[in-house]
């Protein structure tokens, strides 16, 4: 028997819903065979994983990196970087950038500017809004899902979401009454934009502008009801439905009720919803900025029920870098910086401390984080399982040995704002990380660029 190119030994393998002790080979960029140590064929490259857990790659389907607009941000080069140190092998990039991609042409454009420089797979949501006539081309052209915004573009950033946004209540018709014809997703950002609206021109008025003013602009009641509309829009014109970053628990009840109904909702929850609250609101400010923002403590438990029930589907980072002068107006008047910030990094680790602390089992995080996804927006079995003929998309963890987080060792070039974990103490370092087979990172040492590996995932 031919070497296989890569053969990963001696790990703790998740397969099928059970971890067992041995490895796995590609070749081609394909999972060839799995099984113990004694089973496994020869490989032109072997890699002594020492008891390290092996899971299929993540799957981030919350992702901002814009390119190639804002490129000082960051770029699908550094922040693919990023997204490998986190262990993720595929991300679906959103529609914000400079133009957004509401045509297959500017899709193609954005798919190019990927394919030269992305290290992970990519896939990208089309805008769904104002341009709404390009809805079928998009869906033929290949992309993953569509997303939509539920309110005007933030001022001064009109460029940045144009023909994403869906203004009032018969343009979401519209829109989803067009994407349910694609059969694909539509991804939603649900929070009422008039109680927004409201809410901080009342807080303005009365000169409000410390951190906590942020989340008490846009209250829960913007989420629920927001989300009640959508639910019942999708219900009516039969569309699928991604609620995006869902933040309050009152949400996800009302998705769990729907989903019972026969609704085709999925619903995304972030990291910052589950990990922090207002605390890190009051201490970070600008650096805690979300949208929709990080709730009480309360909610935020309150979250975990339907992480464990089977509400969430699937967990996005919402990895959005800024730089530190776009944030820093914030810490005198919070409404004067952007929303968003990184999280590729952390989001594995987070979970994998969660998974040791026994807050949710190992296989519901493999779910979250990499399968579901993948079986959602069409990219399974070839992501989000280890399994022969798989991608040989692979992450290797370390679960026994702690770090603390430290944005100076970040890959994303928006390190400097990334400092809502710092000086956490997680486990769950991603030791490999392999994407079709070859190493993109490596916590040892420093791999080779991988830059224009990455590949667009077509649907
Ligand atoms: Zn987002």
């Amino acid at each position: 028997m031919s070497p296989a190119d890569v053969v990963l030994r001696n790990g703790r393998v998740f397969a099928s819903g059970e971890v067992f002790h041995g490895g796995l080979a590609i070749t081609g960029g394909k999972i060839a065979s799995l099984g113990a140590n004694p089973f496994l064929p020869a490989g032109k490259r072997e890699l002594d994983l020492q008891g390290a857990l092996v899971l299929p790659g993540g799957v981030d389907t919350h992702v901002h990196l814009r390119d190639p607009g804002r490129r000082e941000r960051g770029d699908f080069a550094t922040e693919t970087v990023a997204a490998a140190a986190g262990g993720i092998t595929t991300i679906l990039e959103m529609p914000i950038s400079d133009p957004p991609q509401y045509s297959p042409e500017i899709l193609r454009n954005r798919v190019r500017c990927a394919s030269e420089r992305s290290s992970v797979d990519f896939a990208f949501y089309g805008a769904a809004g104002n341009r709404a006539e390009f809805i079928p081309a998009l869906a033929d052209a290949g992309v993953v899902a569509f997303k939509t915004f539920l309110f005007a573009p933030p001022a001064g950033r009109e460029e940045e979401f144009l023909g994403t946004c869906a203004e009032d209540d018969g343009a979401l018709l519209r829109i989803l009454e067009a994407v349910a014809e694609t059969g694909k997703i539509c991804a939603v950002h649900a929070e009422d934009d008039s109680i927004v609206q409201r809410c901080t021109a009342a807080l303005r008025r009365e000169g409000e502008k410390n951190f906590l003013a942020h989340g008490r602009a846009r209250p829960p009641i913007a989420e629920v009801s927001s989300v009640n509309k959508v639910l019942r829009y999708a219900r009516h014109t039969g569309a699928r439905v991604s609620i995006c970053h869902v933040s309050t628990p009152e949400a996800m009840e009302l998705i769990r009720t729907a989903k019972r109904q026969g609704v085709h909702v999925y619903a995304e929850t972030c990291p910052q919803y589950l990990f922090c609250d207002e605390e890190s609101v009051e201490h970070l400010g600008p650096f805690a900025k979300f949208n929709p923002p990080i709730r009480s403590k309360k909610s935020s438990d309150g979250l975990w029920q339907y992480v464990l029930d089977g509400t969430v589907d699937y967990i996005g980072s919402d990895h959005g870098p800024f730089l530190p002068s776009e944030k820093e107006p914030g810490l005198s008047d919070i409404f004067a910086c952007p929303a968003g910030s990184t999280g590729f990094e952390e989001r594995l680790p987070l979970f994998i401390t969660a998974v040791r602390e026994k807050r949710v089992p190992l296989q519901r995080t493999v779910d979250l984080l990499s399968t579901n996804a993948a079986k959602t927006f069409g990219l399974f079995p070839r992501k989000g399982a280890i399994a022969v003929g798989s991608d040989g998309d692979v992450v290797v963890v370390d679960t026994e040995r702690d770090f603390i987080v430290r944005r100076s060792c970040m890959k994303t070039a928006g390190r400097d704002i990334a400092r809502l974990y710092e000086g956490r103490r997680l486990f769950g370092q991603v030791m490999l990380c392999l994407v079709r087979g070859r190493v993109v990172h490596a916590a040892s040492e420093e791999v080779p660029s991988a830059s224009g590996w990455g590949r667009c995932v077509l649907v």
